[in-house]
């Protein structure tokens, strides 16, 4: 693009005046075209590094023979299965073009110019970028030892107040909070401000006391949980996701909501998904193993990490991680840095698979030393 200012920018509404795109991780097509290599490794966006079950693929295949069709802008068989996986009743889900869609909804139904959104320093990007995109005010509660400081959100849940959202665990930094401290806020914030629990990587989360919020739904009508097929289920390229809320707020959502926003492959990939939870299991060991890997050469190295829970690590690089950023770019590897969240010695890497960690650290060191 240009460096000139945008003409046009007078006339975009507020909201969207001060806003900054989300910057997603380097393609791999990219890297190798520049780099003119054919082997680099990405683990930048918390992708599946097995990839997704063989049962969505062969789902995915029966499905083009109809791609001239409409999908069902219902999502019906996908939300039945999801109703029967949750034990709620289908009125209570929200299909999203990745769960990214449903936060989008939330903005779009409960903030405004005037209303605020409350959520934590280092919290999801899209949170921000969502909120503002609608013109609502941005509430950012300073984080504690990089999680989320509760007591403090607590207290800024004020009249204006629409939307909390939380990740759990978060991303990028992996922190997560245990079933009495999320429960406990959730129960302490009124009935007219709408928390999001964002799920996203619920999967790979084996701590004993780590909370499913969807249990919570009926207890709190002002709950909304989101769920993706991107992470562990590895159907990030497909986009669906879903959203859990009370019918009322259902309702609402789906006012909003694109008549056909997920694909039909979409839709098919994640109904077959559901049904291999081996694929499941196997990634998410794959993950523990990945992140034992990381996090023991982290310690050889004498870097400190974010203890995380998720299917990536963010590491403190104790410099800025600019340049060693471009370095592992160099080495045709991708990982993310985390700047743009306010951690500019940081560096987040997806947990891969042993090969692909391998790579990524040996790159690491030689950065580091050099
Ligand atoms: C990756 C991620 C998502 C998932 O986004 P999709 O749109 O479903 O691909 C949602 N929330 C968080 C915190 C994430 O890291």
């Amino acid at each position: 693009m240009t460096d000139k200012p945008n003409q046009f920018l007078d006339i975009a509404v507020p909201g969207v005046t001060n806003l900054k795109p989300y910057v997603p991780g380097k393609p791999i097509s990219e890297l190798e075209r520049e780099l003119g290599i054919t082997d680099s490794v990405k683990l930048a966006s918390n992708e599946n590094p097995l990839g997704c079950s063989e049962l969505a693929k062969a789902a995915i295949q029966a499905e083009l023979a109809d791609v001239a069709l409409y999908p069902d802008g219902g999502g019906v068989a996908l939300r039945t299965a999801l109703a029967a996986k949750h034990n709620v009743a289908p009125n209570c889900i929200t299909l999203g073009n990745g769960s990214n869609d449903v936060l989008d909804m939330i903005a779009r139904v409960f903030l405004a110019p005037g209303y605020e959104s409350l959520f934590s320093q280092y919290a999801f990007a899209v949170y921000p970028i969502s909120s503002q995109a609608v013109g609502a005010t941005l509430n950012i509660v300073p984080a504690k030892d990089y999680g989320h400081d509760l007591e403090e959100m607590l207290n800024r849940v004020g009249e204006k107040t629409r939307v909390v959202w939380i990740a759990n665990p978060n991303n990028p930094t992996g922190t997560w909070l245990n079933s009495e401290e999320l429960e406990g806020f959730i129960a302490a914030v009124p009935g007219n401000v709408i928390v999001v629990v964002d799920e996203a990587y619920i999967e790979y989360v084996d701590e004993a006391d780590y909370p499913d919020a969807s249990l919570w739904l009926d207890k709190y009508p002002n709950l909304i949980v989101t769920r993706t097929f991107s992470k562990s289920y590895g159907l990030a390229s497909l986009r669906v996701g879903y959203g859990l809320a009370h019918p009322d707020i259902t309702d609402l959502l789906n006012r909003v909501r694109q008549p056909f926003n997920v694909n039909s492959m979409a839709l098919a990939a994640a109904l077959a998904a559901l049904d291999d939870q081996t694929f499941i299991q196997r990634s998410v060991e794959t993950n523990r193993q990945g992140m034992a890997q990381l996090t023991s050469a982290f310690e050889a190295m004498g870097l400190e990490y974010i203890p995380s829970v998720g299917n990536f690590v963010t590491v403190d690089l104790g410099r800025s991680a600019a340049e060693i950023d471009q370095a592992l770019l160099r080495a045709g590897c991708i990982t993310r840095p985390v700047a743009n969240y306010g951690l500019p010695n940081h560096l987040r890497i997806t947990v891969g698979l042993e090969n692909q960690n391998s790579r990524v650290l040996a790159a690491l060191k030689q950065a580091l030393a050099g």
